[in-house]
């Protein structure tokens, strides 16, 4: 087992990592910019290092320092967190050339999944469904057309490189197809330096599920069941849960199935999301995500099991705690995204958390790194918390959610709490009768 890990993140998931670290008894160090001197991660950790100005460019995804300060501290493994370093196959590469643990997969199949055409052919060879479209980069018009022909409209086109819902365009028929290829491609050249697009099927009403999975260094892959996040905007997930509303034991265990003998047949090691669009009743890979996912503790709270302890078992060469058998689901979670922006137009609203209380009691946790007096700096993303509700079933967990919800307060600044307290009274919600479209739509009614 490792002695001390080096937390390279911020935030509610520098603390939720730092959590699984202290409970496993390994000395924690964390690094931080010099505007979070004052994060809670920092207070509670055994060491801290500052590595730079405020900028995420020249703080927490300046890999030269956070290497040395693995070195200047002799932390022999370093946990990513999800965004930042978390899937830069460099990072792993040159932790791996210094004899530092990268806490995830090798950068080689960092580098695959983080080439989305690589990936999806990577997941047809595994046998796990795509959505249908071509078969690699598309360059010329004529080739567009025919593949598009093919799959029948409407189409997407998909940046190769993209990542964050970015650099994807509709095409509804053949006479926006030409225009579409071009901007896709301009698009994508001008934000990820890499012009390489693909077509594929546009789903109408799809919903967005995506399934945990973890491979165990030794060539073994379970999965943890699926996570439900269809409620999204502008594809930000907003709201997740687990088990999905939409699906049933059978489908869960038959999707499940075949993303664990998918990564046990990669060699992965570590966690991972395989994600998927599912419409009537088919599902359609769209991307794996080599990390730990924000809305991880929703199947935290279902299996019982601490996702993060796996992660440094299985980093560590200890292999996973649990076999597939041992896993079960119980009950139902949700997850809601607690963000500092204005709930009506998504505004970022940072500045000093005047008061700052959460709700408790049975099957209540929140993720987070804030308390009364903490001032949110400008820099960052604008999640502030997560609030995770677990019940014996979805009404119970939707009744506690309300309760809960009631409870939660954060003076001084706007959140996205208010949004939440309409949604868990929605008829639609209460019913789990949402697709990836639902909460877009329901905004644009309420404006
Ligand atoms: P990114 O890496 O940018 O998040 P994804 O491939 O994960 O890109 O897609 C993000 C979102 O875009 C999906 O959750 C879905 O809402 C939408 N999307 C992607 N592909 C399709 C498709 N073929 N049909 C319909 N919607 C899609």
């Amino acid at each position: 087992m490792f002695q001390k890990i080096l937390i390279a993140n911020r935030g509610e998931i520098a603390l939720r990592v730092l959590r699984a670290c202290k409970e496993l008894g390994i000395q924690t160090v964390v690094v931080h910019s010099t505007a979070d001197a004052d994060a809670m991660h920092v207070r509670l950790a055994d060491e801290s290092v500052c590595i730079g100005p405020p900028p995420s460019r020249d703080s927490y995804l300046n890999i030269h320092q956070i290497v040395a300060a693995c070195e200047i501290t002799g932390a022999d493994a370093v946990h990513p967190g999800y965004g930042f370093l978390s899937e830069n196959a460099k990072f792993a590469d040159i932790l791996a050339a210094h004899n530092i643990t990268f806490i995830g997969p090798s950068g080689d199949h960092i580098r695959i999944m983080g080439d989305k055409i690589e990936a999806k052919r990577t997941a047809k060879r595994l046998g796990i469904p795509v959505v249908p479209g071509s078969d690699g980069a598309v360059t010329d018009e004529k080739e567009a057309k025919r593949i598009a022909a093919e799959i029948g409209y409407p189409v997407i086109i998909k940046a190769s490189a993209g990542g964050g819902g970015r650099g994807m365009k509709v095409a509804l028929t053949e006479a926006d197809l030409e225009i579409a290829l071009q901007t896709a491609r301009t698009e994508a050249g001008a934000a990820f330096g890499d012009d390489a697009v693909y077509i594929e099927k546009y789903l109408q009403k799809p919903r967005h599920i995506e399934v945990q999975v973890f491979g165990d260094g030794f060539g073994r892959g379970v999965h943890f069941g699926e996570r439900d996040c269809s409620l999204q905007r502008r594809h930000q997930k907003v709201w997740e849960e687990a088990n999905s509303p939409a699906l049933n034991a059978e489908e869960r265990s038959r999707i499940g199935g075949i993303c664990a003998k998918a990564i046990a047949d990669l060699g992965y090691s570590g966690a991972g999301t395989i994600e998927f669009l599912y419409e009537n009743g088919e599902f359609y890979f769209i991307e794996m995500n080599t990390r730990l996912q924000v809305e991880h503790p929703v199947t935290e709270a279902i299996t019982g099991i601490d996702l993060v302890h796996e992660q440094i078992r299985v980093a560590s060469g200890g292999g996973l705690s649990v076999r597939q058998e041992d896993i079960k689901f119980n009950g139902h979670a949700i997850e809601c995204r607690i963000n500092a922006e204005d709930p009506r137009t998504f505004t970022p609203s940072p500045g000093t958390i005047t008061h700052f209380h959460t709700p408790g009691g049975l099957g209540i946790r929140v993720d987070s790194g804030v308390y009364s007096g903490y001032k949110i700096p400008p820099y960052y993303d604008s999640l502030i918390g997560k609030l995770i509700v677990h019940g014996r079933n979805r009404v119970e967990c939707m009744m506690r959610l309300r309760r809960a919800l009631d409870e939660f307060v954060v003076d001084g600044i706007k959140t996205t709490l208010p949004l939440f307290r309409d949604l868990v009274g929605n008829a639609d919600i209460a019913n789990g009768d949402y697709d990836i479209h639902w909460l877009e739509k329901y905004l644009a009614k309420e404006e």
